[in-house]
């Protein structure tokens, strides 16, 4: 008999394994991570989520080491993704699904997502028919259950969704900043969700550390509340949302665990005066004109010219909150070992993958002109 894919939900709150702890040596900190994961697991949190192409295929490794190793499978749900770039045909998925499975170190996954479903990759996995692929994968029993994740307007969703109504459950990026955002579109989305009876997954709930770290006048106003960290309210905010049956965070070190993990242990639903604050909040983002780079790093891995693209939009956009000087030198120390924003060929590869749908070309240009 199928599960119910409800019942992979119920803690609420998963940790992502995207933006782990490292150590001096460049090596992710796995002692860190296994605290972190026992402290999940402790609290009831039991929710897991990786991709074959995080942090450069160590994500999974880090997956086997700190949680598959040390835990029964019966103790956890974990997700992993089927990402464009490692399949360039049919034959090739069944490959990289096996190891997937071989470097987790698993039987199964629970839940297995189309990885970045967006009008650039979907007729990718049509031609090849990975919807399909994953089906099977399914009647074989080597994941429990299929879903997809998803980057693009609420139209090309629900066309999505009308092609592949075998698609369980939609994982996308919802946060109080992206809640009315005419790209990322999060209200709309989920409302196409509601529409098609999809529960939600959402990733980026606090827009990859945006909203924790705060521009100093925001920072005051959610300060001023004096109830949780920055993080808590981002967390609250999405909480709200009876379609969303799970929030993925992919943090970086125990003290984001055990804040996150409190604050949704102990959720409170957000008051007036807090919303209006959260409101209030967006409209500083708004009036300072940030790049909204989430820091996922999708686009760099094809750049031919090896530029730290979100590395340097984060120097354009602490030039609006910290000293000149501060960025300046963090864009020297960046550069010297790898591509500056002047080294950029315009080929385009980058903005393919932008999950943000980032004008990366024009923006390099703007950080040439502050900085070089
Ligand atoms: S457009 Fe520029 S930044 Fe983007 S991939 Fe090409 S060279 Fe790299
Ligand atoms: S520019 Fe786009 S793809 Fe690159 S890190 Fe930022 S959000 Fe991700």
């Amino acid at each position: 008999m199928e599960s119910n894919i409800l019942n992979i939900f119920n803690c609420g709150f998963g940790f992502g394994f995207m933006r782990l702890p490292y150590l001096d040596n460049g090596k992710i900190d796995f002692k860190q991570v296994e605290k972190m994961v026992d402290y999940c697991i402790k609290n009831g949190f039991n929710y897991f989520d990786t991709a074959h192409g995080y942090l450069d295929g160590e994500s999974e490794v880090a997956i086997y080491n700190t949680l598959v190793k040390r835990y029964s499978r019966d103790k956890y749900f974990l997700t992993n993704k089927l990402t464009g770039n490692y399949f360039a045909k049919k034959e090739d998925i069944r490959k990289v699904f096996d190891e997937q499975l071989k470097v987790c170190g698993v039987d199964y996954f629970d839940l297995y997502l189309m990885h970045n479903q967006n009008s650039n990759s979907y007729p990718h996995f049509a031609k090849c028919d990975a919807f399909n692929e994953a089906i099977k994968l399914k009647e074989g029993g080597k994941i429990k259950h299929l879903g997809i994740s998803f980057h693009d307007n609420a139209l090309y969703l629900e066309k999505i969704l009308n092609e592949h109504p075998e698609i369980e459950v939609v994982q996308m990026q919802f946060n109080y900043l992206d809640y009315n955002d005419p790209s990322i579109q999060s209200k709309l989305l989920y409302e196409v969700c509601k529409k098609y009876n999809k529960p939600i997954i959402v990733m980026e709930p606090i827009k990859g550390g945006t909203l924790v770290n705060l521009p100093p006048k925001a920072n005051e106003i959610l300060t001023d509340l004096h109830n949780g960290s920055n993080a808590s309210y981002a967390l609250r905010f999405i909480k709200s949302f009876d379609q969303i049956k799970m929030i993925i965070s992919g943090m970086s070190n125990f003290d984001q665990v055990k804040d996150n993990v409190n604050t949704i242990k102990n959720y409170q639903p957000l008051n007036e005066k807090e919303l209006d604050a959260l409101k209030d909040v967006v409209k500083i983002f708004h009036s300072m004109h940030l790049i909204a780079c989430t820091g996922c790093r999708y686009c760099e891995k094809g750049c031919p010219k090896n530029i730290p693209i979100p590395d340097i939009f984060a120097c354009l956009n602490n030039l609006k909150i910290v000293a000149r000087w501060y960025s300046q030198m963090y864009y020297s120390n960046l550069t010297k070992n790898r591509g500056k924003a002047s080294d950029c060929i315009k080929c385009g590869l980058c903005e393919k993958s932008c999950p943000q749908k980032l004008e990366i070309r024009k923006l390099l240009f703007k950080c040439k002109e502050e900085f070089e």
